[in-house]
């Protein structure tokens, strides 16, 4: 009688739907039922997020200030994080070494984003006003970066656009850009709905005047909602000090946040707009297939979508594996590539674009 109740509750909290009355409700015999000992049946996945996180988190720098130099690129070192630098053309080359610091930027593996020419208000300007602004923005950072050879991702000023703003983006190559807020405790999962809106991505503020409590919050809901919280910033100092940028919060506050962000570890994977919204493109665009699995080995087909262009390096898998394989190899297109063990018996595996075959194997301890 128990066992009836709990499998109607279950049937209850997984269909949704209450049952009728009249109903014939079939219970599976004690020997129909999954024993605990039955074979390992491996169920390989793309893992939402890179390296199986649960949530990603972008930092992004807007406007260029000297203090994302000084105080930022320490700080986000220390972390080994990138971030996306906004850039407005016309702004920095007033300030002595810009061109070094850029390069700087590029060099180190942040990212370089077009904030426009004048941060002039693109909503409320023509588009050959707005072309000019993007397409001198975009002309310059390509001119004075070297190795940069195309921009991803712009960032609209003041948050503000309309539709027909990106389509003049795209005509440079730009495939992402970045909005203003929505309700705080959507912006994770809009960033990463069905049809993403990459077009006008959402992001968070952390204007001087919000507790730290709702800055750290913005963690826990991109980890809530598997989803992607994209930081807005500007200065990172005192207001009125020199070289310190619009808005800015106490460089304490940036240590707290960081803190508070690297106590996820793994769990969270922060990386700038272009490699999340890359990712989050290619993961898309594969599925994949269990082929043949023993209790030591699962063999895996990935197969892409037709007239898909790769223009991304690695796509990360996961599958949970039994809990006697200590250690595991995992070879894609047979050959080794870097895995992880994660809590949960679950093998994590970062996979090169363009591999039609992943093989995870069990590893005997004593080789
Ligand atoms: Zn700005």
């Amino acid at each position: 009688m128990r066992q009836t109740l709990s499998l109607l509750l279950l049937m209850f909290l997984l269909g949704g739907t209450a049952l009728a009355q009249g109903d014939i409700i079939v219970i599976p015999h004690k020997d129909q039922l999954p024993q605990a000992d039955e074979r390992w049946r491996p169920k390989p996945e793309i893992c939402r997020w890179y390296n199986g996180a649960e949530g990603a988190v972008s930092l992004t720098f807007d406007d260029g200030s000297l203090d994302h130099w000084e105080r930022g690129m320490p700080l986000w070192d220390k972390y080994g994080w990138k971030v996306t630098l906004g850039i407005v053309s016309t702004t920095i080359v007033k300030r002595k070494g810009w061109k070094e610091q850029l390069q700087q930027a590029f060099d180190d593996g942040h990212e370089i984003a077009n904030h426009s020419k004048t941060h002039l208000n693109m909503a409320e300007s023509s588009e050959e006003v707005v072309r000019d602004e993007i397409g001198t923005c975009h002309k310059f950072l390509i001119d004075n970066i070297e190795g940069l050879d195309q921009v991803d991702t712009l960032i609209y000023p003041y948050e503000q656009y309309h539709y027909g703003n990106f389509h003049t983006a795209a005509e440079f190559g730009y495939m992402f850009a970045r909005s203003g807020p929505q309700e705080r405790e959507d912006i994770a999962q809009r960033n990463c709905s069905a049809n993403p809106p990459l077009m006008h991505l959402y992001s968070w503020a952390n204007q001087d005047i919000l507790p730290m409590w709702m800055w750290n919050s913005t963690t826990d809901l991109a980890i809530s909602k598997q989803g992607w919280m994209i930081e807005q910033c500007h200065g990172i100092g005192e207001a009125g000090e020199p070289g310190v940028g619009w808005s800015p919060r106490p460089y304490d506050d940036f240590v707290e946040h960081y803190e508070y962000l690297a106590s996820f570890g793994d769990r969270v994977w922060v990386a700038p707009i272009r490699n999340v919204a890359r990712y989050m493109l290619e993961s898309r665009q594969f599925t994949m297939e269990l082929v043949d699995f023993d209790k030591d080995y699962m063999i895996a087909k990935i197969s892409q979508l037709p007239d898909y262009q790769n223009y991304w390096d690695v796509i990360s898998v996961q599958c949970a594996v039994p809990a006697d394989w200590e250690q595991a190899e995992v070879l894609a297109d047979g050959k080794p590539v870097s895995s992880v063990r994660r809590s949960g018996d679950m093998l994590i595996a970062n996979i090169p674009t363009g591999t039609t075959e992943v093989v995870m194997r069990k590893l005997n301890q004593k080789q």
